[in-house]
């Protein structure tokens, strides 16, 4: 059930006022068109479905969010993708990026490092008819996915302390990758172009996202330990 509330009326109303409202950035209106077309709703857990056309960040358990839509697009714009092209994304999460970037280009492989999460988002893009365009996959200790390399464009959706090696590695010439690279608490969206061996980077601004895990980028945090907050 829709709760009504201040802001959202009903959910046709709120998802086409928020839809409206990121047709105005720069380059966005692809992505805004596909994010037309997936249902923000079936991302979010239930309890918070009143808000899914909000511009605002959800939680999905595991400490993890659906990023803000305003983020969405302007990421998703940044990667420039054609139809024609095979794209990874790093941080799986609900699913939902994934599904629009499925919108837009022929092929997506997604790798999550939460299990419960890889296996809820492959089940939910499966029932949404998805299945075919985007391979779910369990991330292991290599960060990316190297064995399907090269990719046109590469999106990382989890924030790291760097720009990580292994993911330049896996772009294909043309090919551009957008990382949020910071601290723990604040980044800067960056975006790579890689020309051959060359790669161009330019920030796309300020962001803010859950850190991303691994040996090139944060540690997990210890057993017991429940936030990510500074001490
Ligand atoms: N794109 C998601 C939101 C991602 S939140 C969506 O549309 O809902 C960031 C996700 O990155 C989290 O689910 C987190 O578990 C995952 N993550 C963090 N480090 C990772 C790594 N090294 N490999 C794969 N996933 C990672």
């Amino acid at each position: 059930m829709w709760r009504k509330d201040s802001k959202t009326a009903d959910p046709a109303t709120s998802r086409e006022r928020l839809l409206q409202r990121l047709r105005q950035h720069d380059g966005a209106t692809r992505v805004v068109e596909a994010m037309g077309r997936v249902p923000r709703e079936a991302f979010v857990p239930a309890p918070l479905r009143h808000k899914a056309y909000e511009d605002v960040p959800l939680p999905i358990g595991h400490d993890q969010t659906i990023s803000q839509p305003y983020i969405i697009v302007m990421m998703t714009a940044a990667l420039d993708l054609k139809p024609t092209d095979k794209v990874l994304e790093v941080g799986t999460g609900s699913g939902y990026q994934a599904a629009i970037l499925a919108e837009l280009a022929s092929r997506v492989v997604t790798v999550e490092r939460v299990p419960a999460l890889a296996r809820s988002a492959q089940a939910l893009l499966a029932s949404l008819g998805y299945g075919a365009r985007i391979d779910v996959r369990q991330a292991d200790d290599a960060l990316g996915c190297p064995q399907e390399a090269p990719f046109d464009a590469i999106l990382v959706t989890a924030g790291s302390p760097k720009l990580p090696r292994t993911l330049l590695d896996q772009l294909a010439p043309g090919g551009r990758l957008v990382i949020p690279v910071g601290s723990r608490l604040e980044q800067n969206l960056l975006h790579v172009l890689r020309t051959d061996d060359t790669f161009s980077i330019r920030s796309l601004g300020p962001c803010r996202f859950v850190p991303l895990v691994g040996p090139e980028a944060w540690q997990a945090p210890a057993q017991g330990e429940k936030s990510w907050e500074e001490p």
